[in-house]
């Protein structure tokens, strides 16, 4: 496992944009950025999920949390447009986002991998990454220091057989990360841009794409949580253009 070990008030004043907040890794890190003192502004598309993690946040006691039902499959520029208008009348800046929300797609062989399905896993995966950060940027030149933090694989270093879309997708997350990462280094250098590759962890994503394999043996989301916390705060001020490895 990555090792560090966060400071209490890592995030404190930190708002934070998690993107698939209502389950699996997403859910964990919102909560988790919320105990160490973001306020967390959830992102994704199931608005019950969204509301559970919310109420588990405000039953702990975290500073509140900020609710956003947006489906990034067909979510149009004015839906992002509209998130930015939310933010800054809200909050006046923003200090992170964990782009986490991703489509696992078929497991098929790519010869024969629906094209429907290959431009719904890409709108999801890739595209609305783009979008979210061109809408978000103005208000992340405004923090002092900004992260953000884009969700890698395995198969987004070495693509493997029936993997498809999604590895096509991730390699396109790690060529983004170092666009946004390297560009930014002139523009806003306030802002940093990094990669997590998360490995194999204990969710229905992972379910879905090994179902013969035993979660049991798996990390948990709660296990992999030091390095998402490590790039989000200001310990890792220095880092930059980095893909790492949660395990
Ligand atoms: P889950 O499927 O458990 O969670 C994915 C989240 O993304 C869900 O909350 C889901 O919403 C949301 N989401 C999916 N589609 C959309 C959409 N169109 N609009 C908005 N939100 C959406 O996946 P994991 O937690 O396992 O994965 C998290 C990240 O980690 C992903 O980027 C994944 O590729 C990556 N990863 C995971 C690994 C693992 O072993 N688990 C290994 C390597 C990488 P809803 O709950 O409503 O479906």
């Amino acid at each position: 496992m990555f090792d560090y070990q966060a400071p209490s008030q890592l995030l404190k004043n930190k708002v934070i944009l998690v993107t698939g907040a209502g389950d699996g890794i997403g859910k964990t890190a919102a909560i988790t950025y919320a105990k160490y003192g973001a306020t967390v502004i959830l992102l994704g598309r199931t608005t019950k999920k969204l509301e559970a993690v919310y109420d588990h946040i405000e039953k702990l006691n975290y500073p509140q949390a900020a609710i956003v039902p947006l489906n990034l499959d067909g979510a149009a520029e004015h839906d992002y447009v509209e998130l930015a208008n939310t933010i800054e009348s809200e909050f006046g800046h923003l200090d992170g986002i964990l782009h986490n929300a991703s489509l696992l797609g078929d497991r098929a062989p790519i010869a024969s991998y629906d094209p429907t399905l290959f431009e719904q896993v890409m709108r999801v995966n890739v595209t609305s990454q783009l979008l979210l950060n061109q809408a978000l940027l103005p208000l992340m030149q405004k923090a002092e220091h900004a992260s953000i933090v884009f969700t890698s694989s395995g198969v987004g270093r070495k693509a493997k057989a029936n993997w498809g879309a999604y590895a096509i997708s991730k390699f396109a997350t790690e060529a983004m990360m170092q666009l946004f990462s390297s560009e930014l280094t002139e523009l806003s250098p306030n802002i940093r841009a990094n990669a997590i590759n998360p490995g194999a962890t204990r969710t229905s994503m992972r379910a879905n794409a090994y179902p013969e394999e035993n979660p049991e043996n798996l990390a948990t989301a709660e296990d992999i949580m030091p390095l998402y916390l490590y790039l989000m705060g200001n310990d890792s001020l220095d880092i930059n253009g980095q893909s790492l490895d949660a395990q």
